[in-house]
């Protein structure tokens, strides 16, 4: 059978602002990982349009599709063209879990939620002439899943190859969030076994790895045996956790031994309203500065997430938050303009009051103001936007955050990542456009080599069994999905 899976290029990717290094750090992993489940007589060609320009003209029988909200119409346009050739085509992802009869109309099968057991059990079905129109995820367990197809892959592609995903979902419960919606009906925070991991892990060439999962710390005896595992596979790597685990207990600590050079934070807010407004209980009451001079003792850089229009913010939110991060050494920012993603309680609330202004979903971006804001109008929300990112990323603001940390080499580090991440835009376009992205790892590695820690002791907080509230974690764009993972954790 031949079959063609199909990563449709988000809709930014013609905006002005389009960067093509965001688009080409991850390969899509969630269609390599459903890509497994097909025979291996199957003819499979994985495209990501991110990357390479999609091809069309073939006659494939089967047609999978990974939908988000901003490739929505885009994925919808390349279904109906399959369907109108006679392929059978395949819809899932977050957008088709949370709009299905949006989704149904562009293909022959959908699916929702988790891919893992339902797209085994459509293929069953298919074989026999007797596919079901809608497949939803009950049973979710990562045991004895297949190797991902790793092979499909176009690895000179990306810059980031290895990336790898060892849990599902996250612990939290965040308003807008999709994975609440994305994981309905079933489990929505599970893990694979320690050793699975670390067999995946093994499988993986090179030193540098990238964990993209929602929370790689949500799992204390999942994480700490994971870290204890990699512990002597000369292993750099990067990934994501909630400012109460980075406090929490001494898993950071084991996660630094094992390698951990860059960690993903949802900070989100300064605003105690704002956060319960979101129902992120793990940021509340946390101590931020400390969270940042816990990891930065350990020699970790820091990518922290902010999410602005939010109900409590004014005007002086964007300074405010600028200056913060400048002021803490934070290494890289991501800064995202609230979005309402059908399907979270967050849609919910703001359709109930009114307040959802356009279902275009090309505008769904986090770049946008796609809903009715409180204190801030519309256009000081979009400008104020706009200005961090520009006021962050000024060099004498790299300069100086980098000029904050305790050693020459952490400084130096700094000043490379973030500098090279956003000042060197060329570079990276005449990289990919000679299909060498691939070939500056060692680069990247050596960004991420150890720097020697500092004293933390004053920096901890008490063991979980002590804290009086239960651990509670990230962020608005980590998006959790089984059926294909994407970082948006670079914006802009
Ligand atoms: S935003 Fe992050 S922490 Fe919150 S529910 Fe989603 S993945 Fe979990």
């Amino acid at each position: 059978m031949k079959v063609k899976m199909i990563l449709p290029a988000l809709a930014e990717a013609e905006s002005p602002f389009w960067r093509p290094i965001k688009y080409s750090l991850f390969p899509p992993l969630g269609l390599a990982t459903l890509a497994a489940y097909l025979s291996p007589d199957d003819d499979v060609d994985l495209q990501d349009q991110h990357v390479e320009t999609l091809k069309l003209d073939d006659q494939p029988d089967l047609v999978i599709i990974q939908v988000y909200i901003t490739n929505a119409y885009r994925a919808y346009k390349i279904a109906d063209h399959y369907r109108s050739i006679g392929a059978y085509v395949l819809l899932g992802g977050l957008h088709v879990t949370s709009l299905p009869d949006e989704a149904a109309a562009h293909a022959d099968t959908i699916f929702l939620g988790p891919g893992e057991q339902t797209f085994p059990e459509f293929l069953q079905d298919f074989k026999k002439g007797k596919p079901k129109k809608r497949y939803s995820s009950s049973i979710r367990t990562l045991e004895k899943i297949p190797p991902i197809r790793r092979d499909l892959i176009k690895r000179n592609l990306y810059l980031v190859p290895n990336s790898i995903v060892v849990t599902r979902g996250c612990p939290h419960h965040c308003n807008f969030c999709y994975k609440d919606a994305f994981f309905e009906g079933g489990r929505s925070f599970y893990t694979q076994a320690v050793d699975d991991a670390l067999a995946e892990i093994d499988r993986l060439p090179g030193k540098h790895l990238y964990f993209l999962d929602d929370h790689l710390l949500g799992n204390k005896k999942f994480a700490s045996s994971l870290f204890e595992g990699m512990q002597g596979m000369n292993r750099v790597f990067q990934g994501a956790a909630t400012i109460d685990s980075i406090l929490r207990g001494n898993l950071i600590e084991k996660a630094a031994d094992a390698g951990l050079r860059s960690l993903f934070v949802g900070f989100e807010t300064f605003s105690a309203a704002n956060l319960k407004q979101s129902n992120k209980k793990q940021n509340l009451k946390k101590d931020y500065d400390q969270a940042v001079k816990r990891l930065h003792s350990l020699g970790i850089m820091i990518n922290g997430s902010f999410v602005f229009g939010l109900d409590e913010d004014d005007k002086d939110v964007f300074k405010k938050t600028v200056d913060w991060a400048v002021d803490n050494a934070i290494t890289t920012s991501t800064y995202h303009i609230l979005t309402p993603y059908p399907g979270t309680k967050l849609f919910k609330d703001m359709e109930q009051q009114g307040r959802i202004l356009t279902r275009n979903w090309d505008l769904y971006d986090t770049r946008h103001v796609v809903y009715q804001t409180n204190n801030l109008s519309a256009e000081d929300l979009k400008n104020g936007y706009d200005w961090s990112y520009n006021e962050f990323y000024r060099w004498s603001n790299i300069l100086s955050a980098s000029s904050k940390h305790e050693s020459l080499k952490h400084k130096l580090k700094h000043l490379f990542y973030s500098g090279g991440w956003k000042k060197f835009e060329p570079v990276w376009n005449f990289l990919i456009k000679t299909q060498n992205l691939n070939n500056i790892l060692p680069i990247l590695e050596s960004i991420l080599s150890k720097v020697p820690y500092t004293n933390t002791e004053t920096l901890v907080d008490p063991a979980p069994s002590m804290l009086p509230m239960p651990p509670v974690s990230s962020t608005q764009t980590r998006h959790p999905t089984q059926v294909i993972r994407f970082k948006n954790e670079f914006n802009k």
